[in-house]
């Protein structure tokens, strides 16, 4: 008996049943981990912290160019990042590579595959679709089928699958591959004339035998359509004719075995009950029903999730913007932020919630409000949510955070602790992600950096001089740490220059600090301090070409 217990269709049902809900992240490490990928990983998470049960990681380390120690690292060190933590040891799928071959012999001891050779290549081993197909749970009848193929091109008659050219709309031959011969059930092929030029029942002993038959001049092909079905948690209903399939590679002509092989066996020894993956892989489930029947294995259910797309409708990438869990970690976004917002990209809670805490998700997770179509990535909405999330965090921990960013700035080495702490406190519920700290640095710095055109346009402003030169004379004598008086001197200039209220708020900003946002004016002041505040104002002044009326601080 292999590793995969052929007859042990019920102690598989009868072990998951017992086992309860068992799922698995299953990525191929790359060195980087796509944001579609983890949302992946995050809904099989949610999914298993819901019903209570385990959720698993194997690592698809096939690929040994790609799959480095240093990107297997990362994609652990991302999983934990985000609070995925899995149950029992991770599965590295290379280690299982000695039961996939046993499988894979004894599926073509059992004639369920056959070896072929392509042109000095060494021999493959192939998966056959089964020609009785219908004992496979999900194959069913559609109905009679009749396809046109070109005339030109023989049909091609092989164990292997037919071959035959379709026909353009043009009337041009199409020369498709070779489709398998499991889809051709009770296949006649006849030429223009309506004369039957083949039946394949006729001829299957002799095909299986290895002849190949060539019929030319043939026109249709005719034959009753067989699919196969299953029903997806997300997707519902979804089908393949088995005309529109072909055999499939499981061992390379290498010896390794191929992703399909790989991805079952696995599937089967962790006992998985759900997959849960990227609708990239639609395609490869058919095939795989195939195969866990064929290694004796009932398969899981299958919950296909939506790609991530752009705003215009196309695949995320790279090009859109930050597309890998470490772009985000290295900006300063927080992972229950991102969490949050990857488990509402393509799921809602059924109701209006946008900010959900990890076990408010556990609690409201189901595949059925997974949605069908394409979830679009806004990366404002993400940045809004962490915003929202850094403004509710422990002050302490915030002000760590911020810290450790600030750091890398060019005014890094110069920061005063206390200095930071009350910035950091000011600027907590306007920070949208840690790195806006970089930004911070004309609290620290003695002459921070204008924007020069900025500052013109608002110092140039009718009045707006005087009355900075005016609120000068006034600053010397305010009490800094009292915020309202600071607003008191300030509505005083203005109003004696014949300003709006408000109007010398942002030209004040701009001369104070070089940039046009921020905290609120008069907290942001109070934080600078009478000697930079008094000493920045006449340099605006001058930048913009206007004279202070008093001396340079
Ligand atoms: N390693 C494959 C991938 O990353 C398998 C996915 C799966 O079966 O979940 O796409």
């Amino acid at each position: 008996m292999g590793a995969f217990g052929f007859r042990r269709l019920h102690s598989n049902r009868e072990r998951k049943r017992l086992m309860g809900v068992r799922v698995r992240f299953a990525p191929s490490p790359t060195g980087h981990v796509h944001i579609g990928n983890i949302r992946a990983a995050l809904f099989n998470w949610l999914f298993a912290r819901h019903e209570g049960g385990q959720f698993l990681l194997r690592v698809e380390d096939t690929d040994r160019e790609r799959s480095t120690p240093e990107a297997i690292a990362t994609l652990l060190d991302v999983m934990q990042w985000l609070g995925l933590a899995y149950d029992e040891e991770p599965l590295f799928q290379t280690s299982q590579e000695p039961s996939h071959c046993r499988a894979a012999a004894r599926l073509l001891e059992e004639n369920r595959a056959y070896r072929s050779a392509k042109d000095g290549e060494g021999e493959a081993i192939v998966f056959r679709i089964p020609w009785e197909a219908e004992q496979v749970p999900g194959v069913e009848v559609c109905g009679s089928a009749e396809l046109a193929v070109h005339p030109d091109e023989p049909v091609e008659v092989r164990a292997e699958g037919l071959g035959y050219a379709g026909v353009s709309k043009k009337g041009k031959a199409v020369t498709g591959g070779v489709s398998c011969l499991a889809g051709f059930r009770d296949l006649e092929v006849s030429d223009g004339g309506g004369r039957c030029l083949l039946v394949l029942a006729d001829v299957l002993d002799r095909v299986f035998a290895g002849d190949s038959l060539r019929v030319p001049g043939a026109v249709c092909l005719r034959f009753t359509r067989r699919a196969i079905a299953f029903t997806d948690l997300v997707k519902g209903r979804l089908s393949k004719p088995l005309d529109s399939m072909r055999d499939f590679v499981i061992v390379r002509s290498d010896g390794h075995p191929v992703f399909h092989l790989g991805n079952v066996c696995d599937d089967v020894t962790q006992g998985i009950t759900h997959i849960i993956r990227g609708d990239d892989h639609v395609e490869n489930t058919y095939r795989h029903l195939f195969l866990f029947h064929a290694l004796g294995a009932e398969p899981p259910r299958y919950a296909h999730l939506p790609m991530i797309v752009n705003a215009a409708g196309k695949p995320y990438s790279k090009r859109d913007g930050d597309a890998f869990v470490g772009d985000f970690r290295d900006k300063g976004y927080l992972p229950e932020a991102l969490f949050n917002y990857l488990a509402l990209l393509g799921w809602n809670p059924g109701d209006a919630r946008e900010k959900m805490d990890r076990a408010e998700l556990v609690r409201a997770f189901a595949l059925d409000r997974v949605q069908q179509s394409p979830a679009r990535m806004d990366p404002r909405k993400l940045l809004n949510l962490n915003g929202q999330y850094m403004a509710e965090m422990d002050p302490g921990a915030f002000r760590a955070g911020a810290r450790a960013v600030a750091a890398s700035a060019p005014w890094g080495d110069r920061i005063d602790e206390a200095l930071f702490g009350r910035v950091a406190a000011l600027m907590q519920t306007r920070t949208k992600v840690y790195t806006d700290a970089l930004g911070w640095g004309y609290f620290f710095v003695d002459t921070p950096e204008y924007d020069p055109k900025a500052v013109r346009s608002l110092l140039c402003r009718t009045g707006v001089a005087g009355a900075l030169s005016a609120l000068l004379e006034s600053l010397c004598r305010v009490d800094f740490a009292d915020v309202g008086a600071l607003e008191q001197a300030v509505q005083a200039a203005a109003g004696a220059a014949g300003l709006e209220p408000g109007s010398l708020n942002q030209p004040l900003r701009a001369a104070v600090t070089g940039c046009t946002v921020g905290a609120g004016v008069f907290e942001t002041l109070a934080v600078l301090g009478r000697k930079r505040t008094l000493a920045r104002i006449p340099h605006a002044l001058r930048l913009a070409g206007l004279v202070p009326a008093t001396g340079e601080g």
